[in-house]
C-alpha cells in the first residue's frame, strides 16, 4: 500500500481504504457498506478526497431516495420533458426557489413527498398541468 500525504496532520501516512461508513440524511440513518477514503495511522483521521465526498453524498441520498420511495433524478426529467415544461416552468407551478428543479434533477437534493405525488400525478395525466397553470392565474 503506499501511503499519501494526510490532509490533516501533512505527513506520509495516509492510506486508501474501504469500509462502511453511517451517516445521518435529514434524521434518516444510513449505512454504506464500503465507502472509500483516506485513513491516516499517525493522526488517526479519516478524510475523503473531494471527489470520495461527492460519491459519498451521491450514494447516501440514493439511499434516503430509495428509502423514501422518491422518483429518481431522471424518472424527473422525463416527466417534466414529458409535460413541455422547462425547469423554470416547474419551479413557478410548484412555488419552489430558483435551481431547485436543476438541483433536483442532478440528485444533488432530494424532493419532498408532496412534490413528488404532483410529478406522479403529472406522469399519469399530464393533462393536470393546465390545471395546475390556472390555480396560478
Ligand atoms: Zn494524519
Amino acid at each position: 500500500m503506499i501511503a499519501t500525504t494526510c490532509s490533516v496532520c501533512g505527513r506520509e501516512s495516509a492510506y486508501l481504504v474501504k469500509r462502511p461508513f453511517d451517516s445521518i440524511y435529514n434524521q434518516m440513518s444510513i449505512r454504506l457498506d464500503a465507502v472509500e477514503m483516506y485513513d491516516c495511522d499517525r493522526c488517526g483521521e479519516s478524510v475523503f478526497t473531494p471527489e470520495q465526498a461527492r460519491e459519498v453524498s451521491k450514494q447516501v441520498k440514493s439511499l434516503a431516495r430509495e428509502r423514501l420511495n422518491l422518483l429518481p433524478p431522471e424518472a424527473i426529467v422525463d416527466i417534466r420533458k414529458r409535460c413541455n415544461l422547462s425547469q423554470e416552468e416547474l419551479e413557478r407551478l410548484f412555488g419552489l426557489g430558483k435551481k431547485v428543479v436543476v438541483r433536483w434533477e442532478k440528485g444533488r437534493v432530494l424532493q419532498n413527498k408532496t412534490a413528488d405525488v404532483l410529478l406522479r400525478l403529472m406522469d399519469r395525466n399530464p393533462a393536470i398541468v393546465e390545471d395546475i397553470r390556472k390555480i396560478h392565474a
